[in-house]
C-alpha cells in the first residue's frame, strides 16, 4: 500500500483545533469523527441564509430575519421560574427586542453601543421580538462572518457541542487545513461529470456564498458517497467474485423442457426471463450471486425449483433455506408434489425434524438432491456430499452472516436469495450491491383485485359485523395480530383475548381458530387444514402467517394496529386474500397519532404496487427502520440521500463500472488512491 496515497491530515485528530479540549472530542467522537478529515464530513444539516440584513421595521412576524444594528440596551429580568437576558437593537428604521432564556452569562458578551448581527426567528409575544437569535458582535475583526452576515452552515449537534463554538472550529479547519485535502478522483471522472475539486467541495459545502454553489458541492460529494460505495461492491461482485471457484451448472434445453413437463401452468413472462438469467449464471465457474425479488405469489418458488432441478441434473446438492418451520413445511411439500413425477429425493430438515440423524446421514452421502430446511441447514453437524446450489428464501429475515456460513466451503455453491418485500431499486444496488437482481413484477394470470380500507376505532364494530355477514354466507376471513416479536408475550395475549371475546360474542356460531408461532406443530396444522379445508371461517393469526398459509379462498383480512407493521410487511400480508381469483378486501385499524402514521396507512389504500409502497416506506422511515433491526449491512452515508439522489446513484455506478472494466485491480496510477479512499469513506458492514 503507497502511504502518499493517504493525505496526511487523515492522522491528525481533531484536537489540534482550538477551542477543542477534551470535552469536544468526546462529543465528536459521538459523531464517529475523530480526526481532523472526518470533521470535514461533518455536514450541516442545512444552511440559514443571513446574508441579507432586513431593515426593522419591515420584519414580519414569523419570518426568518437577519438584521444589524446598535444595541441601545441590555439587561437581566429574572422570571418565576428562569432569567431572560434581553437586549434593544436598533438600526436606522426601528428597534426590537431580543430574548434568550437561562443563559445570563451572555450579557457579559455585549455593551450598549456595540454593533450587533442578529439573525432568528421573529416572534410575537405581546410585541414582535427575536427569540434565541443566533448573534455576532461586529469588532471589526474578520471572524465577523463566520455567524451571520452570510449563508451560515447549521450543524447537526449532540451534548456537548454547541452550534457557535462548532461552526467556529469547522472555520478554522477551512481555513487551515483545507490544502491538505488531496483529490481521490481519477481526473476523468472528475472532468466527465464536471465535478468541483473536492477541496473547493468542502469549502463550499460549509461556508458558501451562494445556495447554488451547496448545491454543486453537495452533488460532488455525493457522488464520491455513491461512487467509492459501487466502486467497492462492484469490485467485489466483478473481480473479486471471479477469482472464486464454484461447480460450472451447464443446462440444455432438454432439460428446461423436462422441468416444464411437470408443471400444471406456463411459467409466466417474468419467470422465463428469471430462470433465463440464472441459467447464464450458473455456467460459469464462479458462482452466481442473485437477488429474486418478487411479490408473494409472484412464482419465486417454482423458479427456484426450476434452478433446483437443472441443479440435480447435474448431479449437485440444492440446500433451500427458509426463517420458519412452517414455511420449510411449506416448501417441501410444495417441491415433493412438483417433483412427485421426476426421480429427485426431496428432504425437510428442521431442528424439530423427528428423523434428523437419519436425514443428516442421507444428505452427508449424497441421497438427497433437495433439502429444505430452517437455521437447522446451517449446524455444524451438518454436511453435504456436493453443494452447488444455495436458495435463501425471505432473504431479509437472515443476517448476512448467516448467508455467508452456508456458502462457507471450498468450491462454493451458487446463491439465489430471494425476497417478498420489494427493495427499491437504490437501496438494492447499495445494501445488495455485490448480488445481481432479478425482478418478477407479472403475477400469474386469475388474481383477484384486493380494494383496502382504512379504519379507525369508530368503525370497527361496523367492519366487524360485515365480516360476520359474509363469512355466514360461506367465505373466509383472517384477523391478524402484530406481533413484532414471538416472545412479546402481551402481545401474544392480545390476540388471544380478542380472539376468545370474538369466539364467545360478536362472532358466535361461527367455526374460528388461533394461530400463532408457539403454539404446538400438530396444533398448528390441525388448525391450518381446518381452515384450508373451509371447515374454520375465521382465523386469528399473528403475523406468522406473513410467510405461512395460503389458502385461495379467503377473501377478507384485517388487520389490527396495522400501524405497528411495516408498510411492506402490510402489504405482503394482505397478498394472502384474493388468490383464487375472486375480489377482496382487507381492512387496516388503527388510529396512528402521528401524520406520518396516518400518511403511510393511506399510502396501502391508494396503492397495490410492491415497488411503490417500498418507495414510500423508505421514504417515511429511511433505509435503516425500513429494513429493520435484523439487517446488517445497511449503508451509511454522510450526506447522499438514498432517494433524492438515485439519478446521481445511477450515474456513480456507471463512472465506477468503466473504470473497473478498464482497470479491474485499479492498479493503475490514477487509480491507486480509490481503495484506500473506498475504504475510510465506505461503511459496509460485512
Ligand atoms: P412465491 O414463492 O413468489 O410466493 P409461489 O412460487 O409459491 O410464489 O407461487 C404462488 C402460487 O402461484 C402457487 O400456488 C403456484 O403454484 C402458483 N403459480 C406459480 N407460477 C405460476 C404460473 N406461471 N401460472 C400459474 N400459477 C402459478
Ligand atoms: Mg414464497
Amino acid at each position: 500500500m503507497k502511504t502518499e496515497s493517504i493525505p496526511q491530515i487523515n492522522g491528525k485528530p481533531v484536537r489540534y483545533l482550538r477551542g477543542i479540549g477534551p470535552k469536544r472530542c468526546d462529543a465528536l467522537r459521538k459523531f464517529g469523527i475523530e480526526t481532523l478529515h472526518d470533521l470535514f464530513y461533518l455536514f450541516p444539516r442545512r444552511y440559514e441564509d443571513r446574508g441579507q440584513f432586513k431593515r426593522i421595521k419591515d420584519l414580519r412576524v414569523n419570518e426568518f430575519a437577519a438584521i444589524k444594528g446598535k444595541v441601545i440596551t441590555l439587561g437581566l429580568r429574572p422570571m418565576k421560574r428562569f432569567t431572560l437576558f434581553e437586549l434593544v437593537l436598533e438600526d436606522e428604521s426601528g428597534s426590537i427586542f431580543a430574548t434568550w432564556f437561562n443563559q445570563p452569562y451572555l450579557k457579559k458578551n455585549f455593551k450598549v453601543g456595540d454593533e450587533v448581527i442578529l439573525s432568528g426567528k421573529v416572534d410575537f409575544y405581546k410585541r414582535l421580538q427575536l427569540t434565541s437569535p443566533e448573534y455576532e458582535i461586529l469588532d471589526g475583526s474578520s471572524e465577523d462572518t463566520t455567524h451571520t452576515g452570510r449563508i451560515v452552515p447549521i450543524y447537526p449537534l449532540t451534548e456537548g457541542l454547541a452550534q457557535r463554538s462548532l461552526r467556529r472550529s469547522m472555520k478554522e479547519l477551512v481555513d487551515n487545513y483545507l490544502t491538505e485535502i488531496g483529490e481521490i478522483l481519477p481526473p476523468a471522472v472528475a472532468e466527465k461529470e464536471n465535478l468541483m475539486p473536492l477541496a473547493d467541495a468542502l469549502k463550499a459545502v460549509h461556508f458558501p456564498v451562494s445556495l447554488d454553489e451547496v448545491a454543486r458541492a453537495r452533488y460532488r460529494l455525493v457522488f464520491d458517497e455513491f461512487f467509492l460505495l459501487e466502486l467497492e461492491v462492484l469490485r467485489r461482485t466483478k473481480t473479486e467474485r471471479k477469482k472464486i471457484k464454484a461447480h460450472p451448472i451447464p443446462v440444455n434445453d432438454e432439460t428446461i423442457r423436462q422441468f416444464k413437463e411437470l408443471l400444471p401452468f406456463k411459467l409466466t413472462n417474468d419467470q422465463e426471463k428469471v430462470v433465463k438469467e440464472s441459467l447464464d449464471d450458473l455456467r460459469h465457474s464462479y458462482p452466481m450471486r442473485r437477488l429474486l425479488e418478487g411479490e408473494v405469489g409472484s412464482g419465486k418458488t417454482v423458479v427456484a425449483a426450476c434452478l433446483a432441478y437443472c441443479v440435480a441434473r447435474n448431479h449437485l446438492q440444492t440446500a433451500f433455506m427458509v426463517p420458519t418451520e412452517i414455511l420449510a413445511e411449506q416448501h417441501f411439500l410444495t417441491l415433493t408434489k412438483l417433483l412427485q413425477k421426476s426421480n429427485l429425493r426431496v428432504a425437510l430438515l428442521t431442528s424439530s425434524s423427528i428423523h434428523r440423524k437419519e436425514i443428516i446421514g442421507r444428505v452427508k452421502r449424497g441421497e438427497v438432491d433437495i433439502v429444505v430446511g430452517t437455521h437447522a441447514l446451517i449446524q455444524e453437524d451438518v454436511s453435504f456430499r456436493n453443494l452447488g446450489f444455495v436458495i435463501i428464501d425471505e432473504q431479509h429475515k437472515f443476517g448476512v452472516r448467516q448467508r455467508t456460513l452456508l456458502l462457507n466451503h471450498d468450491t462454493k455453491p451458487h446463491l439465489l436469495v430471494m425476497s417478498a418485500t420489494p427493495i427499491p431499486r437504490t437501496l438494492g444496488l447499495t445494501l445488495y450491491g455485490d448480488l445481481e437482481i432479478s425482478v418478477i413484477r407479472e403475477l400469474p394470470k386469475g388474481r383477484g383485485s384486493i380494494r383496502t380500507f382504512w379504519i379507525t376505532r369508530a368503525k370497527e364494530k361496523e367492519v366487524l359485523r360485515y365480516i360476520h355477514d359474509r363469512v355466514s354466507e360461506g367465505e373466509q376471513a383472517y384477523i391478524i395480530f402484530p406481533i413484532i416479536d414471538e416472545t412479546e408475550k402481551m402481545d401474544l395475549q392480545a390476540a388471544t383475548t380478542e380472539y376468545e371475546k370474538l369466539r364467545t360474542g360478536l362472532f358466535k356460531g361461527i367455526p374460528m381458530g388461533l394461530i400463532h408461532g408457539r403454539l404446538e406443530k400438530t396444533a398448528r396444522d390441525k388448525v391450518m387444514e381446518q381452515f384450508q379445508s373451509g371447515e374454520i371461517k375465521v382465523i386469528v393469526a399473528t403475523s406468522v402467517i406473513e410467510v405461512g398459509i395460503d389458502n385461495p379462498r379467503s377473501s377478507f383480512m384485517i388487520i389490527e394496529h396495522a400501524d405497528r407493521f411495516g408498510l411492506s410487511q402490510l402489504h405482503q400480508m394482505r397478498g394472502r386474500i384474493g388468490r383464487g381469483g375472486q375480489d377482496a378486501q382487507c381492512f387496516l385499524f388503527g388510529d396512528p397519532t402521528t401524520e406520518e402514521g396516518k400518511k403511510r396507512l393511506r399510502v396501502l389504500t391508494k396503492s397495490n404496487d410492491g415497488f411503490k409502497i417500498a418507495e414510500e416506506d423508505l421514504r417515511l422511515r429511511g433505509p435503516g427502520d425500513f429494513l429493520g433491526t435484523r439487517q446488517s449491512g445497511v449503508p451509511f452515508f454522510r450526506i447522499a440521500d438514498l432517494i433524492e439522489d438515485a439519478p446521481i446513484l445511477a450515474r456513480a455506478r456507471r463512472a465506477a463500472d468503466d473504470i473497473l472494466e478498464a482497470d479491474p485491480h485499479l492498479r493503475r496510477e490514477e487509480n491507486s488512491k480509490l481503495i484506500e479512499a473506498a475504504k475510510r469513506y465506505v461503511t459496509l458492514l460485512d
